[in-house]
């Protein structure tokens, strides 16, 4: 169908602090033609102290729903006026939704991430051994869905060990059950950790644009090929983490799945609109052929 921009075009879009290379529009847009919205999403790169501005826009040009993306989605919390359940105990959000002037935050990773881990395999977390790489908004979200589906052991690496203290102490209040240890990126336990490992995850930036020469892990680190190494990052396709966890042997999967299915949860959560998986499928070819166009 024939998208116009006209008198009445709504702006939606995504902030971010370094978004030159996100495809949330491309997945956006398609979803808004599909279903024949008039409606255009944009990327706004953004400082942290322009979030208070952006949030008074969001509301003055009744901007009916934002994404929200690194590094900014634990500090936009504070600024909505309500924040949905999971996301606020997450400590971490990514999507504003404008009910009426009213604005609510969600958090749609958490079901990104479940559905990806569904779709791909059918792997099951349950009982499981995981090490999350860094412990920022999107790792928080990475590690709420890894307790809620009753992983044994979580082990947190990151560079700002306070940080992953936090998530540490927040979340043991929420579920008591779960082994949740926390290590800094350098720590020498991380070999003894990855050999009793089913899932290796990366949740920092490391690897993505402009650092996709940077990798998490510390060279020396052998990655067993038992473990299913995830990153979050989807462009490049294939991170050097990926390329070494592939070239070791593992079965690997990079962030293109959990960005589609949290870009779907979030045009649900605004339109009231559920597309059906065809739809689903259609749009990840479609950003599976972005990702191999660009790189
Ligand atoms: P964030 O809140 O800014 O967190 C960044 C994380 O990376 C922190 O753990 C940070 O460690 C670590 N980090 C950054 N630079 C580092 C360095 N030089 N050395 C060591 N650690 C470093 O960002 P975020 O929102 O969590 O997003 C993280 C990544 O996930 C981004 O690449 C984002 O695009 C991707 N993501 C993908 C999806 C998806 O749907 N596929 C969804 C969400 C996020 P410190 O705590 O020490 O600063």
């Amino acid at each position: 169908m024939k998208t116009e921009i006209n008198g009445e075009t709504g702006t939606i879009g995504i902030i971010g602090g370094n978004i030159k290379k996100s495809l949330s529009p491309l997945l956006h847009n398609e979803l808004l033609k599909y279903y024949s919205l008039n409606n255009c999403y944009l990327p706004f790169q953004i400082s942290e102290n322009q979030i208070k501005v952006i949030v008074e826009w969001i509301r003055a040009l009744n901007i009916k729903e934002m994404n929200v993306t690194a590094p900014f989605k634990e500090k936009i919390i504070s600024f909505m006026d309500n924040i949905e359940e999971s996301a606020f105990r997450v400590g971490a959000m990514n999507t504003v939704i404008n009910k009426n002037g009213i604005l609510w935050g969600y958090n749609t990773d958490l079901e990104g991430f479940k559905r990806s881990l569904q779709v791909e395999g059918k792997m099951d977390i349950k009982g499981k051994n995981a090490i999350v790489l860094g412990a920022g908004g999107a790792a928080r979200a990475i590690i709420y869905a890894l307790c809620e589906e009753n992983t044994k052991e979580i082990s947190i690496f990151n560079r700002t060990l306070d940080k992953a203290k936090k998530i540490q102490k927040e979340y043991r209040a929420f579920f008591p059950n779960c082994l949740l240890q926390i290590f800094s990126l350098e720590d020498r336990i991380m070999q003894d950790k990855i050999n009793h490992a089913d899932f290796l995850i990366n949740t920092t930036s490391l690897g993505s644009y402009p650092n996709i020469d940077l990798n998490p892990l510390p060279e020396n680190i052998i990655i067993p090929d038992y473990i299913m190494a995830y990153d979050l990052i989807y462009n490049p396709a294939k991170t050097l983490f990926l390329r070494k966890a592939e070239k070791e042997g593992a079965k690997i999967m990079n962030g293109g799945l959990m960005l589609a299915y949290q870009a779907v949860e979030s045009f649900s959560l605004w339109t009231g609109i559920e597309p059906s998986q065809k739809v689903i499928n259609k749009l990840i070819r479609k950003m599976n052929e972005e990702i191999i166009s660009v790189n």
